[in-house]
């Protein structure tokens, strides 16, 4: 699955940068380049003209070495079974950097949540529920939001699971509302852990995040809260682009304001703040940092020339070619890879199953608090490992997660 524009191709060849500098044996090798279980499921739907339309979903296993899978569920028309593999092996290494005792999982329902009622939305998220219960629960599986799926559809999630089980399981997804064992802090965390490591990143670059320039792709619950986040620190956000468009303002955009006006709109097109920007012109903004938000595949070798930031955090899961990487390293861009960047969300969805599992609950203060300290320490780990290893925050970042992946794989040796 090497072949070009493959998803997993680009995790295969992150992975075995890191694997070939580590001199990883063959037999593990092998192992951490395959994915545990992929399961595919056919889910009928009703649909609100009375037609019955079925839509396929997946459920990726990729390794649950250091304990159950954990990773979101997307809903988008462009779902692949390769997209869903490569993004359950990153859910592995990011559980692994953040030192959190899950191993890697994502799931997939190909459709098109835009052109779809609530009702028919419920229907999709039960069914598929149902189709993939026997291989989740809290100690084997435990999905999560991601791409166009939020707290209500967790909220379905749970509760077709409950009534399959028999009792109530909180523990069995994580990013739940608040009232039905959600943790504080859980919406906003990707976003927060984002701008931990953009704050982080200056500080070892030697600037300061006042008054810095920052361009946005995406923004949906990672670009909003991290653009929020970034400009309370002072930095100035002077470009946002979605999936329909973008604005622009060199004196910086108020995020507040725009967050209510896509709370209405459901794009920041329009907006009155600013300007427009075409979708592809926010990686060519004057900005010290880029934060691409949206979907994998985004940065490639035809525009990562045009970037003129000197730190990208990657809010997104893979929006860097490895190609892209290429050029942005030789560059002297500071990459702060999506498997550190983003996993501010993955750790507060541990922080919010480890509250269910106890039935005892969190201050948002402490939840904020637990993050920041997690992130701050993965952080350090990475960064020292790039210093010890001559090599960028990525493959650094590879380095931390193979080894800890593959020194529990050896301690617990071979079944059967
Ligand atoms: N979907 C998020 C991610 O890609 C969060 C996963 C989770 O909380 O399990 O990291």
């Amino acid at each position: 699955m090497t072949q070009q524009g493959s998803v997993f191709g680009a995790m295969l060849r992150e992975f075995e940068g890191a694997a070939r500098i580590l001199n990883l044996e063959p037999g593990l090798w092998r192992m951490l380049t395959h994915a545990k279980r992929q399961i595919i499921v056919s889910c009928p739907v009703q649909m609100d003209n009375g037609e019955i339309e079925v839509f396929t979903g997946y459920r990726v296993q990729y390794n649950v070495t250091l304990g159950p899978a954990k990773g979101g569920i997307r809903y988008h028309p462009g779902v692949t079974l390769d997209e869903v593999t490569a993004l359950a092996a990153w859910m592995t290494w990011k559980c692994a950097v953040a030192q959190l005792p899950f191993g890697g999982g994502k799931g997939g329902v190909i459709c098109d949540p835009t052109n779809m009622s609530r009702r028919e939305l419920e229907a999709l998220t039960r069914r598929y529920t149902a189709e993939i219960i026997d291989a989740i629960g809290p100690d084997k599986d435990v999905p999560a939001p991601d791409v166009n799926t939020n707290e209500q559809i967790m909220a379905w999630f749970s509760d077709t699971y409950s009534m399959h089980v028999g009792h109530t399981s909180t523990a069995v997804v994580t990013g739940k509302p608040v009232e039905m064992g959600g943790s504080l802090g859980r919406r906003e965390a990707t976003g927060r852990g984002v701008m931990i490591t953009a704050r982080e990143s200056a500080k070892h670059l030697g600037f300061e995040l006042t008054g810095s320039r920052v361009a946005v792709q995406g923004f949906g619950n990672v670009g909003s809260v991290a653009a929020e986040l970034l400009a309370l620190q002072g930095a100035k956000i002077v470009g946002v682009t979605d999936w329909k468009g973008g604005v622009q303002n060199p004196t910086g955009l108020d995020i507040p304001k725009l967050i209510a006006h896509v709370a209405e709109h459901k794009t920041v097109l329009g907006f009155a703040g600013g300007d427009a920007l075409g979708a592809a012109d926010v990686f060519k903004l004057d900005a010290e940092i880029l934060i691409p938000a949206a979907l994998e595949n985004q940065i490639t070798e035809d525009n990562a020339g045009d970037i003129k930031a000197k730190l990208i955090v990657e809010g997104a899961n893979g929006p860097t070619t490895p190609d892209a990487h290429k050029l942005l390293h030789e560059r002297g861009v500071f990459v702060v890879p999506d498997i550190l960047a983003n996993a501010g969300g993955v750790t507060v969805s541990y922080f919010e199953w480890v509250q269910d599992r106890h039935g005892y609950f969190w201050t948002e203060k402490e939840v904020n608090e637990r993050l920041e300290a997690k992130m701050v320490e993965a952080f350090d780990v990475v960064l020292k490992t790039a210093q010890k290893y001559k090599v960028d925050m990525r493959a650094a970042a590879y380095i931390v997660a193979i080894g800890r992946v593959a020194t529990v794989t050896r301690m617990r040796g071979m079944y059967a």
